[in-house]
């Protein structure tokens, strides 16, 4: 048999680029078909296997004759791992107090560890670990909404935009999951980013009008950027294609030429890329984020397989927002300038004092001052 030549490698199989950060580049529905070519579908089948065939395997697998089998069970069953005599309930959720067991040593620990924290989870803890109780394994009710077997699942982080110096070191903001029919659009409504609710202008004369002017509402267009093609959102009729600007600068610049597809007609699976490699996302003209997807996969029973809770959001980094000037409890929503009621310059005001502050009772402007609406970073906490 000749021997295998370099360019003889199956480019839908991941390999990596540079170890352990990332692979060179590959198609991710070509992958999920050269897994679904080698694995019997049992192997990613949803189906619960019942005991006694996966004790039957699990035999033939490692070679075991019927009476070993039968005394390896018996040896390793649950019944067979007690701290306590025969025949005595306990509670499983009380440790004794000298466990002799590893793990009872390391649950132990944890626990004496917890009881001497002064303050118990916060709500954010708690939403993540119900988030989690929730969607595990957990199927859909409706035949429909299950992701089909063999489906992809991909892992993606989008980080802090660059221009926020504060997050520059805080990565990543949020960590989602996603099915290879997802389309990128899909992706892009999933990224919640403050500066989509920016509102741009001085309103210190109409503040009520100010809610009307969400960019997210006036600046459609975005792309994502994955291996030279740019992805563009262009599924509203004032949405422009803002790769254009880059493209023609690259041309002049003999860089290679990129090309363009639409953001709503591709899905993940069509995608090429690096798992580990990091990409843009760009809206509102410059607010630009890394895009990092860290895993591609089949769907596993374990998973959460209700398609109606992808994109499903795994992780979210949270930050401390900045609080009003006056009550120092709610949340700034104004900034002001040349304010003579502010006790600083610029001076950050939450709704409530804002008003008190600089309008009569009949909503009539006191003063000379320029107010801009905020929105604070912790926005999607
Ligand atoms: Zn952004
Ligand atoms: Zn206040």
């Amino acid at each position: 048999m000749a021997s295998k030549q370099p360019g003889d490698a199956n480019t839908n199989i991941p390999d990596y680029e540079y170890t352990d950060v990332n692979t060179k580049p590959f198609h991710i529905g070509s992958l999920r078909n050269e897994w679904l070519d080698r694995l019997k579908p049992c192997d990613f089948s949803f189906q619960q296997e019942d005991e006694e065939t996966f004790h039957a395997n699990f035999a033939e697998e490692m070679g075991l004759d019927a009476q070993t089998m039968t005394e390896l069970r018996s040896l390793c069953s649950l019944d067979s791992l007690r701290c306590h005599p025969e025949g005595q309930t306990v509670d499983t959720d009380v440790v004794p107090p000298d466990p002799t067991l590893k793990t009872l040593v390391q649950r132990k620990k944890k626990q004496d560890y917890k009881a001497s924290l002064k303050i118990s989870k916060n709500r954010h803890d708690l939403y993540a670990e119900e988030l989690e109780r929730l969607t595990t394994g957990r199927k859909s009710e409706a035949p429909g909404d299950m992701i089909p077997e063999g489906e992809v699942i991909l892992t993606i982080n989008v980080y802090y935009p660059a221009i926020i110096k504060r997050f520059n070191y805080v990565r990543p903001h949020m960590t989602l999951m996603m099915t290879g029919s997802h389309s990128l659009a899909d992706l892009r409504d999933a990224i919640c980013c403050v500066s989509d609710l920016q509102v741009c202008g001085e309103f210190s004369n109409t503040p009520d009008m100010a809610p009307d002017f969400i960019s997210k509402d006036h600046f459609k267009s975005a792309f994502f950027f994955f291996e030279g093609v740019f992805y563009n959102d262009m599924r509203f009729p004032e949405c422009q294609d803002i790769s254009m600007t880059t493209i023609e600068w690259g041309k002049d610049r003999n860089f290679p030429s990129y090309a363009q597809a639409k953001m709503e007609d591709t899905q993940l699976v069509d995608l090429k890329v690096k798992v580990g490699f990091p990409y843009l996302y760009c809206h509102q003209g410059d607010c630009e984020h890394l895009v990092i997807i860290t895993d591609v996969r089949l769907a596993h029973k374990n998973d959460c397989l209700d398609k109606k809770l992808y994109p499903l959001l795994t992780h979210k980094h949270r930050i401390i927002t900045q609080k009003c000037a006056v009550c120092h409890v709610f949340i700034g929503r104004w900034i002001t300038v040349n304010d003579q009621f502010a006790p600083s310059v610029p001076c950050l005001f939450c709704d409530k004092c804002f008003r008190m502050l600089h309008y009569d009772a009949e909503g009539n402007k006191l003063g000379d001052f320029l107010a801009y609406p905020y929105v604070d970073q912790g926005a999607f906490n």
